[in-house]
């Protein structure tokens, strides 16, 4: 059994910067912030980590109460801003994860920065949540290299497989930090140039896979084959 981990953001899908919106939404609403997050690099991070960096670029106290209004915000805009024209799932990925839901050696997971509130927007948004069964999301860790870890757990637990080892572990993403993750965790590097880095910058990062986009599923097939 191989376990596919997905970034989001990306790599299934570009929000057309619906994320960005509602996170200046929240920091509005919340911290009073005009355009908190502009000039803000928010590739391969996790929510919390964004907002660390807010409150230290700020100065502000953010206690669990105020980080509980700041997500309600945030998601709540979420929801309205995915409805935006430039929004859309990557290229290849609704057929690829039709394909591998349905490949029985194959298990499909999430790994990403997002709250799994945030994720379950964006992903229902485009219809793509069911293809997860679990995931390793931001409220587990802030720090991403801990959430490898966390996802192995996961499957286990999902599959009832105890066996599962770091080496059965697939992560797809389209940053360094992703990168960074896999190799973190003891986990196969799969990198994508449909984000914000580009194939040249990725190459040399190293991923054990790197595609431009998924539109040919082949390149990550054959690379699963290879591994069993
Ligand atoms: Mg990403």
């Amino acid at each position: 059994m191989k376990i596919l981990l997905w970034d989001i953001d990306g790599t299934l899908i570009r929000s057309g910067r619906a994320g960005h919106r509602a996170m200046n939404a929240a920091a509005q609403a919340v911290f009073g912030l005009e355009e908190a997050f502009a000039n803000f690099d928010f590739g391969g991070r996790t929510d919390p980590w964004v907002l660390d960096l807010l409150c230290q670029r700020y100065g502000l106290e953010a206690p669990p109460a105020r980080l509980d209004a700041f997500y309600a915000v945030y998601l709540e805009h979420l929801r309205r801003e995915l409805h935006n024209p430039l929004a859309h799932t990557c290229p290849g990925i609704r057929e690829l994860l039709s394909a591998f839901h349905t490949t029985p050696e194959v298990t499909q997971g999430l790994l990403t920065g997002n709250i799994v509130a945030g994720a379950r927007v964006k992903l229902e948004h485009f219809d793509l949540w069911h293809y997860f069964a679990f995931g390793a999301f931001a409220d587990d860790a802030g720090e991403r290299n801990r959430l490898g870890p966390i996802a192995l757990e996961r499957a286990r637990a999902h599959l009832r497989l105890f066996g599962l080892q770091p080496s059965d572990l697939i992560i797809i993403g389209d940053t360094p930090h992703d990168i960074a993750c896999a190799r973190a965790a003891g986990a196969h590097a799969v990198a994508t140039a449909t984000g914000g880095f580009t194939h040249d910058e990725l190459a040399m990062h190293r991923p054990d896979l790197l595609v431009r986009d998924f539109t040919d599923p082949e390149p990550l097939r054959e690379y699963i084959q290879g591994l069993n």
